[in-house]
């Protein structure tokens, strides 16, 4: 899958084309390629920045870095090793890194960040999920930057989708008091039965997003998640505590959209609100606590883990645009081989 053009406008699927080339599968030993045949492709939000003529370039973040019309859009994933020129992997072995939207991907181990995986008897899929970078991102948000604490007050916003689900359950396990907003009566209602949110609403259905938030958080939010930033961001820091925090893991609202709302400035120093932006890579420290606790809840069955899986590299993008509508019910996963 590639972009024809850059994309400024809310993407549809003609901004996309499906190429094919011919694959040689052969390595010469030493050099360091590895051919991987992809099982299974993480669709992510952040992708759309890339696309757009004025991303930002390595400066900022190599997740800014710009992707280029007609060329291969790199994308984590989960794959097979057909051939491989580095020592440290062979024909066979599972591995999870940087490959592409594309049915196979010539990678090199390190620029690719690819690493073995054990499926530790858990489905392929979860290492894209609940074990992968949007576990990581949740763990990371709540208890590295957001440095949550039992018995406090916790909003996640886009609480239905992969980061969200999880940093709102992980919250709940913590012993917060947890509500989350999302985007249909369906995700509400999935929050509260099945994920165990204490409260959960439908922030397209309400008129003033600081009185919803004021509702559910009488006594103000200790801790923000945040994934969508603008109007909710606002009404947020207009609930948050003095000495409130707010993780600021992303802003889907603002990717498609020029309207931005920023959150008043005068509150964050009023209040003292301490507002940190993270990048879930920064924390690959902590990487081996956040398996150990998400592996033994998700072992245990204290963790749900949603995801939302369509199959062949033709459903790329219509599933990428999705995230955008809300049409997602937590990770969003394209699986590639039958
Ligand atoms: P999700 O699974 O949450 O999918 C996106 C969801 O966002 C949609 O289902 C939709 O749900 C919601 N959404 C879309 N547009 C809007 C809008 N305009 N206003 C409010 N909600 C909207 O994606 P991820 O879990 O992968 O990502 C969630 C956030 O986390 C994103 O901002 C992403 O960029 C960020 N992120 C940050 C990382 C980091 O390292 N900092 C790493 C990974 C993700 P709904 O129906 O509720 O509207």
């Amino acid at each position: 899958v590639a972009i024809r053009n850059y994309i400024d406008e809310f993407p549809v699927e003609s901004d996309f084309e499906l190429k094919s080339e011919a694959l040689i599968v052969s390595v010469k030993p030493g050099c360091d390629d590895i051919v991987v045949k992809n099982l299974y492709v993480s669709i992510d939000p952040y992708q759309i920045n890339r696309m757009k003529t004025h991303s930002s370039s390595q400066k900022t973040s190599s997740f800014a870095t710009s992707i280029k019309p007609a060329q291969p859009i790199d994308a984590y994933g989960v794959g097979e090793v057909l051939a491989s020129g580095n020592a440290d992997f062979k024909k066979g072995d599972l591995v999870a890194g940087l490959v592409h939207w594309a049915e196979y991907s010539i990678v090199k181990a390190h620029t690719n960040m690819l690493r073995k995986i054990d499926s530790m008897g858990f489905p392929l899929t979860n290492h894209l999920g609940i074990l992968g970078l949007s576990g990581l991102t949740a763990y990371a948000g709540l208890f590295e930057v957001a440095k949550v604490k039992e018995g406090e007050t916790v909003f996640v916003s886009a609480a239905s989708g992969s980061v969200g689900s999880l940093a709102g359950q992980l919250a709940k396990l913590h012993g917060c008091y947890v509500v989350g907003s999302a985007g249909s009566d369906e995700k509400v209602a999935l929050l509260k039965e099945k994920l165990g949110f204490d409260e959960a609403f439908n922030y397209k259905q309400e008129k003033d997003l600081t009185s919803s938030l004021e509702r559910y958080f009488p006594d103000g939010i200790d801790v923000y998640f945040d994934n969508v930033g603008g109007e909710m961001l606002e009404a947020a820091v207009a609930n948050l505590k003095p000495f409130g925090r707010v993780a600021l893991c992303g802003v889907i609202s603002e990717y498609t959209s020029s309207k931005k709302a920023a959150p008043k400035m005068l509150d964050l120093v009023y209040k003292r609100i301490k507002v940190e932006g993270f990048l879930a890579g920064d924390f690959l420290n902590v990487y081996s606590d956040f398996i150990a606790m998400a592996s033994q809840y998700l072992g245990s069955g204290k963790i749900e883990s949603l995801e939302d899986v369509t199959i062949g590299v033709d459903t790329i993008p219509s599933a990428f645009i999705g995230l955008f509508k809300g049409d997602n019910i937590g990770k969003k996963i394209v699986k590639l081989a039958v």
